[in-house]
């Protein structure tokens, strides 16, 4: 097997528990204590404007870590707003968000990422990371200890390409070379399964129920059984 898996991070290999929003209050937590803003009344406000939200828009404007997060860090100072907070001090939330974000402390890996990937790797298949991220996801991951198993770890916030768009895919063909067979591993249907296979990658849903998905695992140890 000389074979390459596109992995999905977020959600598939490792999680940040309640994601932006979770974050967005941690960051007023430690700032302003007390402050009774609830997860509920900040999530409504992040629903939109982030790279993924629009994936046929490719962003290569954005394709810079300092641009990518004067983009993402107005909105999240947009949130602050939202919920009462003076410009100033929405501001210097966002910066305090961001630093949060990737805060490698912030992340757990699930307990079958690594199993999977050892084992999988042990059958000749080789590992790469697709995903709609952060600028910082590749020392992320390599803070998360996960960097020794891929060959490349590739990011939105770098390529200018979200999944599902077919560009994105491409930048993981490229990483996987002359390599086949290349499957897909993802916990969203339309962006990991639908976008993959919509330019002929099979792939996986992992992680979630989706009577769309034609293939499906709960945990990460079920993959053997279909990539063989
Ligand atoms: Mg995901």
């Amino acid at each position: 097997m000389t074979g390459v898996i596109l992995w999905d991070f977020d959600g598939t290999l490792a999680h940040r528990p309640g994601m932006w929003g979770a974050c967005v209050v941690e960051a007023l937590d430690e700032h302003e204590p007390g402050h009774g803003i609830a997860l509920d009344d900040v999530r409504p406000l992040l629903r939109d404007g982030f790279p993924w939200h629009a994936p046929n828009e490719p962003h290569p404007h954005l394709c810079d870590a300092d641009r990518w997060w004067k983009h993402v860090g107005a909105l999240l100072a947009h949130a602050y707003e939202g919920v009462g907070l003076t410009p100033a001090l929405a501001a210097e939330l966002a910066d305090r968000a961001r630093a949060r974000y990737v805060d490698v402390d912030t992340w757990r890996v699930f307990e079958d990422t690594r199993p999977a990937l050892e084992r999988l790797r042990a059958r000749g298949w080789h590992h790469v990371v697709l995903s709609n991220h952060v600028p910082e996801l590749p020392a992320l991951a390599g803070a998360l200890g996960l960097a020794e198993y891929f060959d490349a770890v590739l990011t939105s916030a770098a390529t200018g390409y979200e999944k599902p768009h077919p560009e994105a895919f491409a930048h993981g063909l490229r990483a996987a070379g002359a390599a086949r067979p290349v499957w897909m591993v993802g916990d969203n249907y339309e962006a990991d399964v639908a976008g993959a296979e919509e330019v002929g990658i099979p792939a996986v849903l992992a992680r979630r129920a989706d009577a769309r998905a034609m293939r499906t695992v709960e945990t990460l140890d079920e993959l053997d059984a279909i990539l063989d």
